[in-house]
């Protein structure tokens, strides 16, 4: 098992500096950015999820005529509960990123909430900069699996006695096998109904 280490919160300041790009930097051609920034920079959380990692990013941001693109990839790892043994379910989650950045100031501030697009590919911008922590933040949640598990051959729990199957059988199995052999008690019960019969 790897240890985790949780976030020392760093100046979120400088994060928050590092997830902006001006459209003046674009100007001269595309603009690539490997960083590696907090999960609470970017505000991602979850109800099931835990994010004790940083997540790194490799963008490439360009313009087409009024347009900014903005294409690369998010990873980090996610931590939850195996759905099927309850144990420790560590999810590397890729992200591929690919968003179009329109400009349109009156979007920005109502409708880019409110259409949040389920792909995340198109969202707006002011004119002047692009602020980009939302769409890797959302890029990164529908990723999530809704089933995780630890291991894809994981066997979970023993219905019958909640042992976890994983650390290797529970005893309930030969158990079970012992009740079935009650056959025996079956088969002298046949033996009586033949008696009868044959009397
Ligand atoms: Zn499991
Ligand atoms: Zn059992």
């Amino acid at each position: 098992m790897s240890h985790v280490h949780p976030h020392i919160p760093s100046g979120g300041g400088s994060q928050a500096s590092q997830l902006r790009v001006s459209v003046s930097e674009l100007h001269d051609g595309p603009l690539r950015r490997e960083l590696k920034v907090t999960p609470t920079a970017l505000d991602l959380s979850d109800s099931t999820y835990r994010f004790p990692f940083d997540v790194e990013l490799d963008l490439t941001f360009g313009m087409i005529h009024d347009q900014v693109y903005m294409k690369g990839r998010a990873t980090t790892v996610a931590l939850t509960e195996c759905v099927r043994c309850l144990g420790e379910a560590r999810v590397e989650l890729v992200a591929h990123v690919d968003v179009v950045y329109e400009k349109n100031a009156e979007l920005l501030s109502v409708e880019s909430q409110a259409l949040g697009d389920a792909d995340g590919s198109l969202a707006y911008f002011n004119g002047e900069e692009i602020l980009f922590a939302s769409q890797i933040r959302e890029s990164l949640m529908v990723e999530l699996p809704e089933m995780p598990h630890c291991s894809e051959d994981c066997k979970g729990l023993c219905s019958s006695c909640g042992s976890n199957l994983n650390q290797g059988p529970c005893g309930c199995a030969s158990a079970e096998s012992e009740s079935t052999s009650d056959d025996c008690s079956s088969q002298s019960w046949q033996d009586a109904l033949r008696k009868l019969k044959l009397d």
